[in-house]
């Protein structure tokens, strides 16, 4: 019993005594209940609940689900049954218990299957009553605070699951005060090594910054005092480890170019004073272009609102600013949680989680097996958002990479479906163009048109991509092989192949290859969108055809019998995320997936994304760029370098750049990319090298 004191204090400070009772009860049960139970760790079972109803009143639950977290483990470890609990606690708080358990209670075949039927589960649970998610993403984080007592092989696997679908729903949900920390132990549970050094970088870089921090942040609060803009809260901190370990992987820098490790954070009374406040910053240090962020006008899809912006503090050093209201620092906290007691109606968390949950809904309807619903939900959770207007001037949310069709299907699925083409800010653009922030979009729709399997390539959202694939399914099959063939006969006729002119055993070893019996199966499959055109054409045109002689091992999937060519503006190498371009007269061209020739064409069927082999060998060319300051023997210390990896050097060209400075661009051949990074570690530990990047486009 003494276990409860610290939380019924805690509890008595926002909830009614009586509701208290009602959590005391549920302590006693579950104590009694859990009695003989040890954690892996060796503590009493009842230590797990318990933390887990703490974590929920920090964030300030209703008694119904404290007292649901103190029981959500006993329906599936104790003899206790729904029933009982509905007879003592009533039936809110017995479904909340209920539908915590189911969440974890099935098995299934596959483990892939497993996690994406729990995960629709959990999505149908959080429809329900979004408090039953609220108690899991608790009890999970208590588990991954506590991950010590398990093998390293359960430990991993929670991390990834953690980092996959639990960050991303706490995520979703707004709730950043446990989606960080979720980020952070799943991190270092999965690489502990990573995890390790960049907190000691972390360490380093504030112990060597801490004067000037806290002069800037002096410096901040003197200047609003005098502008009469007196701030509720300053604050500093650094970001959490994950999300600069995420901006390093994503922008491929080391960590000392990563920007903005550091944000202050300025908490005021009111909306207005915000953007006064952001004048008098941008006045106090120059702001870095282009990385002003309005999220109070644009809220982010969670209902996240703040002013961001970035500015060049004393000594260069790049700080983040947030300036927000109180209101809204409580819901970017706490999010879907945030004043969950207050009868004020929904925040813009809650209103923004309703309208996410029913799209979900909507998804589940249309979506066939639990995976594919999955990889759809996976694609919603976490794109950074574009913003783009229609010609009405209504502002409407997608992901980072949609394109017009994402668009249509946005406004409505009719439209998506008989969608031809689109003009963006007035001029006519390919149905596949990425669009970007603040553009204005116009669908051009004809009756009769339909969706077209080449579309799948490129679209970024799921509801598109759900409705395309539904249509094409209900396609009768007389339809689809029609349709198939057409595609299949346009894509050979930009090659100068009319399909007509294809030798029989031409194809007939194309059909073979695929593995279908007719022609008719082969033109359903293009029209369900189920083989890619692009692929099967180049199949059965085969050109330019491939030297008998010079047969090589594969290297990229699905690329049997094709020439494939590596671009040299970006030197892909094994490991990089590649694409094909298709183009008349050399085959395949591979390029980096980030390279800006490696972008989707106007002919969105000449685009394949692809894969390499899981075993790839042979030597592969790549460019990189090095910055050094002259100093005798710099270029001998390079080569060396370079050699000590067994990696060759087949060209080298020198600029200069003032006197002092030179670029050296060489071209060198590895096995892949982690041959590559240990090229890199080489060179950059040869003093005066200031720079050091794979040239890419
Ligand atoms: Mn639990």
């Amino acid at each position: 019993m003494s276990l409860f004191i610290d939380l019924r204090n805690e509890l008595l400070t926002y909830l009614e005594p009586s509701q208290v009772e009602v959590i005391e009860k549920a302590f006693k049960l579950a104590e009694q209940a859990h009695e003989k139970q040890v954690r892996k760790s060796g503590e009493p079972y009842i230590t797990h609940p318990l933390a887990v109803a703490h974590i929920l009143s920090s964030l300030k639950m209703d008694y119904q689900s404290i007292a649901a977290a103190i029981l959500h483990d006993v329906i599936e470890d104790t003899p206790i049954e729904k029933s009982q609990i509905i007879a003592e606690f009533g039936e809110e708080i017995a479904n909340l218990v209920d539908g915590v358990s189911k969440l974890s209670q099935i098995e299934f075949a596959s483990r892939a299957e497993a996690q994406a039927e729990n995960f629709r589960k959990m999505i149908l649970a959080m429809t329900k009553d979004i408090r039953v998610i609220l108690v899991k993403l608790a009890d999970r984080l208590h588990n991954m605070r506590t991950l010590h007592g398990l093998s390293s092989e359960k430990r991993r696997q929670k991390a990834l699951e953690t980092l996959e679908i639990y960050a991303p729903i706490a995520y979703r949900l707004g709730i950043h005060a446990i989606k960080n920390e979720l980020e952070d132990l799943g991190f270092a549970a999965l690489y502990p090594w990573r995890f390790h050094i960049l907190e000691n970088a972390l360490n380093k870089l504030f112990r060597h910054r801490k004067e000037i921090l806290s002069h800037i942040e002096s410096n901040i609060r003197t200047t609003l005092e005098k502008h009469n803009l007196p701030s509720v809260a300053i604050w500093g901190r650094r970001k959490h480890i994950y999300s600069i370990y995420q901006k390093m992987q994503s922008k491929q820098l080391p960590f000392n170019e990563v920007m903005d490790v550091y944000a202050f954070r300025i908490v005021v009374d009111s909306t207005d004073t915000c953007y006064r406040v952001l004048g008098v910053v941008h006045n106090l240090y120059k702001p870095v272009p282009e990385r002003f962020k309005d999220y109070i006008a644009i809220p982010k899809t969670n209902g996240y609102q703040s002013l961001h912006t970035t500015l060049f503090g004393p000594q260069g050093i790049p700080i983040e600013i947030q300036i927000r209201t109180m209101d809204m620092d409580n819901v970017a906290e706490q999010g879907v949680a945030a004043h969950w007691l207050y009868k004020t109606g929904p925040n813009e968390a809650q209103l923004r989680a309703r309208g996410w949950l029913k799209g979900l809904m909507e998804l589940q309807n249309t979506t066939g097996s639990s995976l594919e619903f999955i990889e759809n939900v996976k694609i919603d959770l976490f794109p950074e958002e574009v913003y783009v207007f229609t010609p009405k001037g209504d502002i409407l949310e997608l992901p980072q990479g949609a394109t017009p069709v994402d668009f249509a299907y946005a406004v409505h699925s009719d439209i998506g479906n008989s969608c031809i083409a689109a003009k963006i800010d007035k001029r006519l653009s390919p149905l596949s163009t990425i669009l970007a922030n603040g553009q204005t979009l116009e669908i051009i729709t004809a009756p009769g048109a339909q969706p077209n399997p080449a579309w799948l390539n490129f679209v970024a959202t799921s509801k598109a991509r759900s409705h395309i694939k539904n249509y094409l399914k209900d396609l009768k099959r007389s339809e689809s092989i029609h349709f198939g063939q057409r595609l299949l006969q346009q894509t050979l006729k930009a090659l100068k192949q009319p399909l007509e002119k294809i030798p029989d055993p031409i194809f007939k070893k194309t059909l073979d290859h695929f593995g279908y019996k007719s022609p008719e199966d082969l033109f359903a499959a293009i029209g369900l969108g189920n083989e890619m055109v692009a692929l099967v054409a180049l199949q059965l045109t085969g050109q330019p055809k491939e030297s008998r002689k010079k047969r090589r091992s594969l290297l990229i999937k699905g690329t049997e019998g094709i020439v494939v060519k590596f671009a040299n503006c970006c030197g892909p190498i094994p490991g990089d995320p590649i694409v094909g371009i298709f183009d008349r007269g050399h085959g395949l061209i591979i390029h980096q997936k980030n390279c800006p020739k490696g972008q989707i064409p106007s002919q969105p069927e000449h685009y394949l994304p692809l894969k390499w082999e899981e075993i790839v060998e042979g030597e592969f060319k790549t460019d990189i760029k090095v910055e050094v300051r002259s100093q005798r023997g710099i270029l001998a210390q390079l080569t060396n370098a370079i050699n000590l990896e067994d990696a060759n050097i087949e060209d080298i060209s020198i600029e200069e750049r003032d006197g002092n400075y030179y670029v050296i661009n060489l071209i060198i051949t590895v096995r892949d990319r982690h041959q590559l990074a240990q090229v890199f570690k080489h060179i950059r530990s040869i003093k005066n090298v200031s720079k050091l990047s794979r040239k890419i486009g």
